[in-house]
């Protein structure tokens, strides 16, 4: 038995790093997966995985862009014609921006805000309904260390990540007596391409540029390394399963310790 037997979870951002990881372990633990992204090949390659390892219904890859309301109609059509329902949201797909605020082109920033805040928004408008529909369930955001402080340089992404555990609270007091709970994960750095660009090189030596992540976040989080999609995963499960059956509308940190405090030595 998994914690997830009889669900229907889609993810956004599913093809590769943290929403990767969270497809996995949510269909290891019993449910039913949409693998959603724009990133087709690698999304319809997990998909055949885990239908090869867990079984022929196990997962769909859809191809979905989350700032288009057209792709998160024809996502959960897709999605209820092949499983009937969904009752899960892994509101995970998000892109990372680097720029001065005063250097930042709007369009850059219009960018971040589409896939991060508008891609979230879409995703519970759109699937919300149907989880109601379904009898109840959950949805989790994916906000970050950087929507609860600031950071230099990335102001789209902060300003987005913030946005997004305002939504995540009126979500959660909008849909809670409709059976629908929504909390938010805010990971530190996890060692996903967004952190470390050379799991995109297929000539870069892996081992070493973990190495030297953790080297560089050994200076900055109190637990001394970066962080694994697994262990974002793991709490993504958590609020997508019914071991968080009273808790909606929280940010959860997942980082190490970072956010406790700045260590003067
Ligand atoms: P990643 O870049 O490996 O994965 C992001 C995924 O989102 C990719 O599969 C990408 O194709 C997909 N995506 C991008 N634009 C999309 C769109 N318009 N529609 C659908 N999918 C789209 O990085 P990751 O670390 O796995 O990021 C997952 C989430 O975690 C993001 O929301 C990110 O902001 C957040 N996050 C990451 C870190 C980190 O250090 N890696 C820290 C805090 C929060």
């Amino acid at each position: 038995m998994g914690k997830l037997d009889g669900r229907v979870v889609l993810v956004t951002g599913a093809a590769r790093g943290q929403g990767e990881q969270e497809a996995r372990l949510l269909a290891g633990e019993g449910a039913r997966v949409v693998v959603a992204d724009v990133l087709d090949d690698q999304a319809t390659a997990l998909a055949q995985e885990l239908n090869e390892k867990l079984g022929a219904d196990t997962a769909l890859a859809v191809r979905l862009d989350v700032g288009s309301e057209a792709d998160w109609a024809a996502a959960v059509a897709a999605a209820k014609g092949a499983f009937g329902k969904i009752d899960g949201l892994v509101n995970n797909a998000g892109i990372l921006r680097f720029n001065e605020l005063l250097n930042t082109p709007l369009a850059e920033f219009e960018q971040v805000v589409r896939v991060n805040l508008t891609g979230t928004f879409l995703g519970m408008r759109a699937v919300a309904p149907e989880i109601v529909a379904a009898g109840g369930g959950t949805i989790v955001n994916t906000s970050s260390y950087t929507g609860l402080t600031g950071m230099p340089l990335i102001g789209a992404y902060a300003a987005t990540k913030h946005a997004v555990l305002g939504l995540t609270k009126v979500a959660a007091m909008e849909l809670a007596r409709k059976g629908v709970r929504v909390n938010a994960v805010c990971p530190g750095a996890v060692d996903t391409a967004m952190s470390n660009p050379a799991l995109l090189d297929p000539d870069a030596d892996l081992t070493a540029s973990s190495a030297a992540l953790d080297a560089y976040y050994r200076k900055l989080v109190p637990m001394g390394r970066i962080g694994r999609p697994e262990e974002v995963a793991a709490l993504v499960l958590f609020l997508t399963g019914p071991d968080s059956s009273y808790v909606t509308g929280q940010p959860f940190v997942v980082d190490g310790g970072w956010l406790a405090g700045v260590s003067p030595f």
